[in-house]
């Protein structure tokens, strides 16, 4: 790696500007740090670990490396100061500390990579980086192929080293039902593609990490649709219990009681989870139009279509989860509905449905599938099903949600999510499907569309990965 050390930086900063001398970085030893910047100093410890550089925490006279809290800085951002004397690191809060200690860990590896022990050194500079979008999403399915609890807790250290701060989770579909529920014993754990299940302590031990990464989940119960799963253990809730399908009936009004049921646990178990996820997409109409407890509910409203009667069924859900100080989210649907605008909507149809769900007036999370579906193969020498598009780098790398979308779309769309569905991706292939493309997504995620240049990208990604970056985040314990 030939560049400065400051110039191997994934997701490139705003800004970063050379300052005459160098840091050798056997002065790092000693680190003086706020309760805030925890988090940040772990991971420097764990990362350095594995660069067999010990890290101990020290008074601010004697430290070679100082974190302090700057309470006018902007949430998430962070300034970086290399001098020859001291690393100087100021932030507002948890996850700005936590970026530039993993910016700060970029450079580390790029020094360590070109010096040779006491002589490795960073080049002194001074940076300074905020994010582009507030929201910075990664989805994991857990309910078509099962992930232990060890697997998710180290996905999330990786999601928080590439600045992700919200994980959805996608904890049941018509295959499985993942998170273990009191009110319906045996729910949890089958599944048929494999078994598996979050026991309760595993959930609440995944959501106070989460908490420390500065990563807010945000849990899923996919309805009315893609709910097999459940409604083969309560036949009575679908339109034919005989033979159940995908769909709760919507005309019996026990299937409203029960969603809210299992939200109101799931809630109880995400406490400081602000966004809850309803689904909401793919629900097939033809055991609605079939069934009389359907068509009585449709004709005593008075509505039109059994689209309008799933619209009010999910903004009933909508409002119950309203009504519990959080927000409710939901996929865009295929027919076209409108929520109340309280509700988050994540566009994943098209490039033209941020349009749509800004105009309906909700906020908008931008996962459109060819730019953003991780389970799409890198390209497609890659085991893939046969309907999916090919997702290289440089079509995450490239991906833009404002497009050409007038102001008021621009300010609905609150940032970005990657998701990866797991029907065809087992536990062990979870990390391989999403590196190194994390890299081109944390940087459309966070960096300026201006800043963003995809052949330098490429030059600083090959020069992280060369110099042993991603090996290291993998080595590292968490
Ligand atoms: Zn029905």
């Amino acid at each position: 790696m030939s560049s400065r050390t400051f110039d191997c930086l994934v997701p490139v900063p705003e800004k970063a500007v050379f300052s005459d001398g160098n840091f050798l970085i056997s002065g790092l030893h000693a680190v003086s740090f706020p309760r805030e910047a925890d988090t940040a100093f772990a991971f420097l410890k764990s990362f350095c670990h594995v660069l067999k550089i010990s890290l101990s925490e020290s008074a601010p006279e004697v430290a070679g490396l100082i974190f302090q809290t700057d309470p006018s800085a902007k949430p998430e951002a962070w300034q970086l100061n290399i001098s020859p004397e001291k690393i100087i690191v100021s932030a507002s809060g948890r996850n700005g500390f936590l970026y530039a200690a993993g910016a700060l860990a970029q450079m580390l590896t790029a020094g360590m990579s070109r010096g040779r022990g006491k002589t490795a050194y960073l080049d002194c500079c001074h940076a300074e980086d905020a994010p582009r979008f507030p929201w910075r999403g990664f989805m994991l399915d857990s309910a078509r192929h099962f992930q232990s609890a060890g697997t998710v807790r180290k996905l999330l250290h990786l999601l928080a080293a590439f600045r992700i701060n919200s994980f959805h989770w996608h904890l049941s579909d018509n295959q499985a039902w993942r998170w273990e529920t009191n009110r319906v014993p045996g729910l949890a754990g089958k599944g048929e593609i494999e078994d598996g299940f979050y026991t309760r302590d595993e959930l609440r031990g995944i959501a106070a990490l989460s908490a420390r990464l500065g990563i807010r989940i945000v849990p899923e119960i996919d309805v009315p649709g893609h709910s097999r799963r459940v409604l083969s253990m309560r036949p009575d809730l679908a339109c034919d219990s005989a033979q159940p399908g995908n769909e709760f009936c919507l005309g019996n009004p026990e299937s409203a009681v029960f969603i809210k049921g299992l939200l109101a646990e799931l809630m109880e178990i995400f406490p400081d989870s602000p966004v809850i996820h309803l689904g909401g997409d793919e629900a097939a109409a033809a055991h609605w139009e079939k069934c009389p407890r359907c068509q009585a509910v449709l004709k005593e409203r008075n509505l039109q279509t059994f689209r309008q009667l799933e619209n009010e069924f999910m903004n009933d859900l909508n409002r119950f989860v309203l009504s519990k100080g959080r927000t409710p989210m939901m996929w865009g649907t295929c027919s076209g509905q409108k929520y109340d605008p309280g509700t988050i909507m994540q566009a994943w149809l098209d490039i033209r449905e941020p349009l749509r769900l800004a105009e309906n007036g909700n906020k908008v999370v931008y996962s459109v599938h060819n730019s953003l579906y991780f389970d799409y193969p890198a390209d497609l020498s890659e085991p893939h099903e046969n309907w999916m598009f090919a997702l290289p780098e440089q079509g995450v790398h490239m991906t833009e949600p404002y497009m050409v979308w007038p102001d008021q779309v621009k300010d609905a769309i609150l940032g970005t999510e990657a998701c990866l569905w797991t029907e065809s991706v087992p536990e062990w292939r979870v990390v391989q499907k999403i590196l190194p493309r994390l890299f081109a997504y944390s940087e459309c995620a966070w960096s300026l569309p201006e800043r963003k240049e995809y052949n330098d990208f490429v030059r600083r990604r090959k020069g992280l990965e060369s110099a042993g970056y991603t090996g290291i985040l993998l080595q590292m314990e968490n």
